[in-house]
C-alpha cells in the first residue's frame, strides 16, 4: 500500500556514486524515497513508499533466530525455515538489524538534513569538474518531495558550482517545477504511454499532468532528455502505435536527446526481500531487432536517440 506524500524531511534510499548514465559525465545520483506513480513494471519497489520500508533477504539468513530474541515488540517469528515479521507491530528501531551477523535485514530511508546531503554530493566534485557531470536528484519522484527542501539543495549546488539534473516521472504540482526549472541544468523526463487509458491502467495516473508539465519546460527553454522505457506488453507493439504516438507528442516539445530504455527483470530480488507481489511477470524486453526498428522510427522523426541510459 502507498503511504504518504510531500513529507517534510524526504527520505533517501541510496546515494550512489560515480553514476554515468544518469545524464552527462561523471555523476552522483540521489535517489528519493516516495514516487506518485504505481507502474506495475517498478524497477525500484523500495522507492514506491514515502516512509521507511524494511527488507529481509532469505538467502543471507541463517535462522539463528537472535532477531526474534533482540524484537522488544514481539514482531519478528519463525515461518516454515525463515523468519517473519508483524509489520503492525514493528517500529523500526532497527535492534533486529543490528544483531543479525548475516546481513539478512535493512531498513530502506534515511533522512539527511540538506546541508548533511549537500556536503555528501560535495565530496565528489573533482569528478564532476573533470569530467562535466555533476549530481542527479532521482527517486521515487523528487519533484514530489518537500519542495523547499529540494529547492534549497540545489541553489546550494548552484552556489558551488555544481550542475544538477532532474530525473522525474512528471506527475508532480506544476508550482514545483517552476520554483526549479531556471537552477536545474537539465531535467531527465520519462515518458511511458502516450495513450491515457493505458496509462492508467499501467501506471495508476492519468498522463495528463505529465504532459502539461513536459510542455510547460519545453516553453521555459529547459533542456529536457527524454527516457522511455520500452516494454513488450506495454507500449511496445507489431506496429509501433504507441511509440509512433510519443513520436508525435515529441514533435511539439524541445528535447534534447531520447534513450530508450529496454525493460528487464533483474529487481525481482527486491520484491522478495520487501515481501512484495510483483504485477508484470507478463512484461518482457523488446528483441534487438525491435529496439533498433524503433530507434530508428526517432531518428527518421530526427531525434538523436541512444538505446540505454
Ligand atoms: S538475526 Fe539475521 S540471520 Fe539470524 S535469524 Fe534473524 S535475520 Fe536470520
Ligand atoms: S526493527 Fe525493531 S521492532 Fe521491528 S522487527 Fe526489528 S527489532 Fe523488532
Amino acid at each position: 500500500m502507498k503511504v504518504g506524500g510531500n513529507l517534510k524531511e524526504p527520505l533517501i534510499i541510496n546515494i550512489q556514486k560515480c553514476s554515468i548514465h544518469d545524464g552527462p559525465g561523471i555523476r552522483t545520483t540521489v535517489f528519493f524515497k516516495g514516487c506518485p506513480l504505481e507502474c506495475l513494471w517498478c524497477h525500484n519497489p523500495e522507492s514506491q513508499n514515502y516512509c521507511m520500508d524494511f527488507m529481509y533477504d532469505r538467502e543471507k539468513c541463517s535462522t539463528c533466530g537472535t532477531c526474534i530474541e533482540k524484537c522488544k515488540s514481539n514482531a519478528v517469528y519463525f515461518e516454515n525455515d525463515s523468519i517473519g515479521r508483524t509489520a503492525e507491530k514493528c517500529e523500526l528501531c532497527g535492534e533486529c538489524i543490528d544483531w543479525c551477523l548475516g546481513n539478512a535485514r535493512e531498513l530502506v530511508g534515511k533522512s539527511y538534513t540538506v546541508e548533511e546531503l549537500a556536503k555528501e554530493i560535495e565530496k565528489d566534485s573533482m569528478f564532476y569538474d573533470e569530467s562535466g557531470g555533476g549530481v542527479t536528484l532521482s527517486g521515487g519522484e523528487v519533484m514530489c518531495q518537500d519542495i523547499d527542501y529540494i529547492e534549497k539543495l540545489i541553489k546550494r549546488c548552484n552556489s558551488k558550482g555544481i550542475s544538477v539534473a532532474i530525473d522525474t516521472c512528471g506527475y508532480a504540482p506544476r508550482s514545483n517545477y517552476e520554483r526549479i526549472y531556471d537552477k536545474v541544468d537539465l531535467f531527465l523526463y520519462d515518458i511511458k504511454l502516450a495513450d491515457d487509458v493505458k496509462h492508467r491502467q499501467f501506471t495508476g495516473k492519468s498522463n495528463e499532468m505529465i504532459l502539461d508539465n513536459l510542455r510547460y519546460l519545453s516553453s521555459v527553454g529547459a533542456n529536457i532528455n527524454i527516457r522511455i522505457p520500452l516494454i513488450e506488453g506495454v507500449n511496445v507493439s507489431e506496429n509501433n502505435e504507441e511509440v509512433l504516438k510519443i513520436i508525435n507528442i515529441l514533435n511539439d516539445v524541445r528535447v534534447k536527446y531520447v534513450n530508450l530504455l529496454p525493460y528487464h527483470d533483474i529487481m525481482m530480488n527486491k520484491y522478495n526481500k520487501l515481501g512484495m507481489e510483483y504485477c508484470g511477470s507478463e512484461f518482457s524486453k523488446p528483441s534487438e531487432e525491435k529496439l533498433e526498428e524503433i530507434k530508428g522510427l526517432f531518428e527518421k522523426g530526427n531525434f538523436k536517440v541512444k538505446i540505454g541510459g
